[in-house]
C-alpha cells in the first residue's frame, strides 16, 4: 500500500490522538476516512455482485468485470462464472483458484458472477491467540464485532499449521450451488504460510451471502488456497474492519432477472459452504 508523510500542526494531531483514543482505531484508519469523506471516496463500503441466494438458483453465467471489480476494492472473495474455482482478492490482485489446485490471477476482462470487496483498511489490529479449529479461531474474531447487525471484513496473516480448504469445479451455467459444492475438490495444507480474506454477514442479510463468517485463503507462495472449511495455528495478526455502507451491483442478465430468488438459501449455502467432515 502507498504511503504518505506529511506535517501537520500540533492541534490536529492532538485532535487525532484523542480520536484514536476513543475510538481505538488507528491513525491510517482515521486519515483515511476523513480522507474518503472528503474527497468523496468510497470507504468502509462493502460493494458486492449479485447475491449468494442467486448462486443457489444457478445464476453463475457472466455479470461483472474483473476490471469494474478493481475501481470498488483491493480485497474480497468470490466465485468465477460457471463455478469455475474461488476467487481471492489480496492486495488489488484477484487471484482464480480452480477445483484442479492451480491458481492464477484473472485478467481484468474476465467477467464473474459473484463477488464482495472493499478497499480494506483494518480499525485496530491484534494477535490471535492460538486456536484448533475454525470455529476457534471464529469465536476469537467474534470477540472483536459490536454488533451481529453490521457488516465486517477481516484478513488474518499467519502461518497456519493446518489448512484445508475447497474449490468448486466448472460446471455448466445454470447448475445450482449445490451442484458446484457436490463436485467440489479438497485441500488439506500444513504448515503453510498466508492469508485469509473474509466477511461477516449478519443474520438478517442471509440471502445477500453466507450468514456469520464466510473466509477464503491464499498463501504467500500463491499455489495454495480456496474456501475455508477448518484451520489450526498457534497464533496470527488479525485486523477487522466495520463496514458502514453496503453497495449491491444487482445483475441485469435474464437468469437473474427471472430467477426465484424468494426463497430461504440457508440450508443450501449451509451444506455447500461449510466442512462435510
Ligand atoms: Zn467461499
Amino acid at each position: 500500500m502507498p504511503k504518505l508523510e506529511i506535517d501537520l500542526s500540533h492541534s490536529l494531531i492532538d485532535a487525532l490522538q484523542a480520536e484514536r483514543r476513543l475510538t481505538g482505531e488507528t491513525v491510517e484508519h482515521i486519515v483515511s476516512r476523513a480522507l474518503a469523506d472528503s474527497l468523496q471516496v468510497e470507504h468502509a463500503t462493502l460493494f458486492q455482485v449479485s447475491t449468494a441466494g442467486a448462486l443457489v438458483e444457478g445464476v453463475s453465467g457472466e455479470i461483472i468485470s474483473i476490471k469494474s471489480l478493481k475501481e470498488h476494492g483491493d480485497f474480497g472473495l468470490g466465485t468465477f462464472a460457471g463455478f469455475d474455482g474461488e476467487m481471492a482478492v489480496l492486495d488489488g490482485h484477484f487471484y482464480q483458484i480452480r477445483g484442479d489446485g492451480t491458481i492464477g490471477e484473472a485478467a481484468d476482462d474476465i467477467k464473474v458472477p459473484f463477488a464482495v470487496v472493499t478497499h480494506f483498511v483494518p480499525q485496530a489490529p491484534f494477535d490471535l491467540e492460538p486456536f484448533s479449529s475454525l470455529s476457534d479461531l471464529e469465536d476469537q474474531l467474534d470477540r472483536h464485532r459490536s454488533s451481529d447487525n453490521r457488516f465486517y471484513a477481516v484478513r488474518i496473516d499467519g502461518t497456519f499449521q493446518s489448512i484445508k480448504t475447497r474449490a468448486v469445479c466448472k460446471q455448466p451455467v445454470g447448475e445450482s450451488l449445490s451442484d458446484a459444492a457436490d463436485a467440489q475438490a479438497m485441500f488439506d495444507f500444513t504448515d503453510v504460510t498466508g492469508t485469509m480474506m473474509g466477511f461477516w454477514t449478519p443474520p438478517y442479510a442471509k440471502t445477500m451471502n453466507v450468514a456469520g463468517w464466510h473466509i477464503h485463503f491464499l498463501s504467500d507462495d500463491r499455489t495454495k488456497g480456496g474456501h475455508l472449511l477448518d484451520c489450526a495455528a498457534r497464533g496470527g495478526a488479525a485486523g477487522i474492519e466495520t463496514l458502514s455502507d453496503f453497495r449491491v451491483a444487482i445483475p441485469e442478465t435474464a437468469a437473474f432477472l427471472k430467477a426465484d430468488l424468494g426463497g430461504d438459501p440457508t440450508a443450501a449455502l449451509d451444506k455447500a459452504e461449510r466442512d462435510p467432515g
